[in-house]
């Protein structure tokens, strides 16, 4: 961090200053200008106390951080791109990965038929949602516990892992013997007790980036994960609040660019969630894999028009396999292959 005092400081507001930087646990370095002196602090921000506190003293006009304030999951600090292993396959490297399935688990048959087209298909990990973290609350809330039994059948049925999600660190335990893949939805992203309970199964997490949080915050979040025992992270943008309303969402392809930039992280995009319409779909698909993702959330369900949640975004088997074919030249192009398919993890 920078501190820059006020101007025209006496030695003895510098030194008051240079005191306070101690106090911290910072060596200060004091440059002084002809009216303006600044104190560079050096040490690890990310152990030390903040120095945003110093913001306060009368003799400092700001301060300014120069370190990440993430670290873990930054390509600054652990520049080697994380593979995440799940069952026999690892996501972050070449190959392109698609998680598919419906956005909540129904019955035995809708979850079977979907999870078996999907993975014949090239779906490589089953999503399903047993807990739903619904706007309304008369809206479906999900099956609970009745879900995840019916997951568990059909992931061992199929061989395909699954990715659910988590709503409340107390499902943790029921969910872990069922579930290989965490997700935290965006509503949850900023939830840090729950992403310190989630981190401490060393469990892979699929992480959506919050609504409304931006890069730099939905990293931290990847950090809570990471610091608490799971570096096993894959961040998945998918669409923002903005002021448009022809979508659910804002896709920010910009967001995948730099979180792929800033992080040494796999990078998702979920185009179901940010286009809330599935004729859109296919598009920002394309524009996902051009952007440099490294894999796909797509929703899917045999008979949308009878889903119980995201009913209008939802893809049917056969739109499914027609993205999937759509977007084969695209990964090609961007130098990468399509997964090979997955088996569940014992
Ligand atoms: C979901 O994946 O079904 C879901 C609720 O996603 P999000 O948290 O992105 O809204
Ligand atoms: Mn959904």
């Amino acid at each position: 961090m920078i501190i820059v005092l006020k101007l025209h400081s006496t030695d003895d507001e510098v030194a008051r200053v240079e005191e306070s930087v101690r106090e911290l646990g910072y060596e200060p370095h004091t440059i002084r200008g002809e009216i303006r002196t600044v104190v560079a602090c050096v040490g690890d921000e990310t152990t030390h106390k903040s120095p945003e506190a110093l913001e306060t003293l009368p003799e400092v006009d700001s301060v300014v951080p120069i370190q990440k304030r993430y670290k873990l999951v930054s390509r600054d600090y652990c520049p080697d791109r994380h593979r995440v292993q799940v069952g026999n396959t690892s996501l972050g490297g070449p190959a392109f990965h698609v998680v598919a399935g419906p956005c909540s688990i129904e019955t035995y048959d809708q979850t079977l038929e979907t999870a078996y087209a999907v993975k014949a298909s090239g779906a490589t990990l089953f999503r399903g949602g047993a807990f739903k973290p619904r706007t309304s609350p008369y809206d479906f809330q999900g099956l609970g516990d009745e879900a995840l039994d019916i997951l568990a059948r059909v992931k061992t049925e199929v061989g395909i892992p699954a990715v659910s999600e988590v709503l409340r660190a107390s499902d943790i335990d029921r969910m872990i013997d069922v579930v290989d893949v965490f997700q935290i939805g965006t509503r949850n992203c900023l939830n840090y007790s729950l992403l310190e309970a989630v981190g401490s199964t060393g469990r892979p997490v699929f992480l959506k980036r919050g609504m409304s949080a931006t890069v730099e915050e939905w990293l931290l979040a990847a950090e809570y994960l990471a610091k608490n025992g799971s570096p096993h992270i894959i961040l998945c943008e998918r669409g923002i609040r903005t002021f448009e309303k022809a979508t659910r969402n804002t896709l920010d392809l910009s967001a995948v660019a730099v979180a792929r930039l800033e992080s040494n992280l796999p990078v998702f995009v979920d185009p179901s969630h940010a286009a809330g319409r599935r004729d859109l779909i296919p598009q920002l698909a394309r524009a996902a894999v051009a952007v440099g993702a490294d894999g796909l959330m797509v929703e899917v369900h045999p008979n949308p028009e009878e889903a119980l949640s995201d009913a209008a975004q939802q893809l049917t088997p056969e739109m499914f396999t027609a993205l999937m074919d759509e977007i084969a030249p695209f990964i090609q192009a961007a130098g990468r292959e399509m997964a090979a398919p997955t088996e569940v993890s014992a």
